[in-house]
């Protein structure tokens, strides 16, 4: 199809001035690298809203709590003295796992990647299962969960503008881990999951499972996690929650693996990730 209606192109200094133009003109699009915009938009875009120098390309750590705003790009991350170590590694590795070019990344946004909410996206998996808050800049300045923002069709539908995300890290967070399975180790993976917890003592206090690359959106695995929660790992729970990922999840049709093989791998994943943090538990 392509850009056959494009006529105008803003780059706003400010974010108001940025919501305004959004709002005031039909079929105008906020744009962050254009890797998606450019080669997929059709002849509903009439004009593009550029953030690149809207003030939002920024990484900030503070004690617990990291912001990353939504023109950072993906290899601004890869290269951030923040992202070197635990808790954040795992944004380095979710990255580094889609098997993207240098070139993409050193252009696509962390804004691009949430508002297109790809379920092969292993970021996205990352950051949900971390729990991200998506800052909003639009209709109303709000702030809402990743996982809420990605369910929320309606919300996606409207004029906004995500100017961030914040991530916290409680202090007793134990793991943030993320595996996947790739066929060569620089293609797109198979399937990916992202898992956190949180322990109280022995005990788990919280957990959130993520898988991408099974469907169109990602999956989060609300059963296994309900199983989890406020109890002590060992094998035995290890191999219920493993075989239950395997029954529940749903792989959508996908050329490079059948569901049957997608859903042994996720069993695998997730039984591989909860053995590593039973490894661990003491250290973390
Ligand atoms: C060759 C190729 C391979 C790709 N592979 C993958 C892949 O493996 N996994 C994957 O997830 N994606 C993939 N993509 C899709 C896409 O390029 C990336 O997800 C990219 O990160 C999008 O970021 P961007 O900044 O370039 O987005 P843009 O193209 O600028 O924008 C994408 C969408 O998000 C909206 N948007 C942008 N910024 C904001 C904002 N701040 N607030 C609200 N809306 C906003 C735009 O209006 C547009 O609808 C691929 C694309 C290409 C061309």
């Amino acid at each position: 199809m392509g850009l056959t209606k494009l006529s105008d192109y803003y780059r706003p200094k400010k974010l108001t001035e940025a919501i305004r133009l959004l709002k005031e003109n039909d079929g105008y699009f906020p744009i962050g690298g254009g890797t998606w915009l450019i080669p997929y938009g059709g002849p509903e875009v009439r004009g593009i809203v550029d953030l690149s120098e809207a003030g939002i390309r920024e990484i900030r750590l503070e004690e617990t709590l990291m912001y990353i705003g939504a023109s950072t790009t993906l290899n601004d991350l890869l290269t951030a003295p923040e992202t070197s170590s635990h808790p954040y590694g795992f944004i380095r590795e979710t990255i580094n796992s889609e098997g993207s070019t240098r070139l993409i990344d050193s252009v696509s946004t962390v804004g691009g990647k949430i508002a297109l909410g790809r379920g092969d996206s292993s970021f996205l998996a990352g950051l949900t299962a971390i729990d991200a808050t998506i800052i909003l800049f639009g209709k109303m300045s709000e702030d809402i969960k990743l996982w809420d923002y990605l369910n929320n069709s309606e919300l996606r539908k409207e004029n906004h503008i995500i100017s961030g995300i914040e991530i916290s890290t409680p202090e007793n967070l134990h793991s943030v881990i993320f595996e996947s399975i790739s066929y060569i180790r620089s293609s797109p993976p198979l399937i990916s999951l992202a898992l956190y917890l949180t322990l109280s003592g022995n005990l788990i206090d919280s957990v959130r499972i993520v898988f991408s690359s099974i469907e169109e959106k990602l999956v989060r695995l609300e059963e296994a996690e309900t199983m989890l929660l406020g109890k002590e790992l060992d094998d035995e729970l290890i191999k219920k929650v493993s075989a239950l990922a395997a029954k529940t999840i749903e792989p959508s049709y996908d050329p490079k693996g059948s569901a049957e093989y997608k859903k042994a791998m996720a069993g695998l994943l997730i039984e591989r990730a909860l053995t590593e943090i039973n490894s661990n538990r003491g250290v973390s």
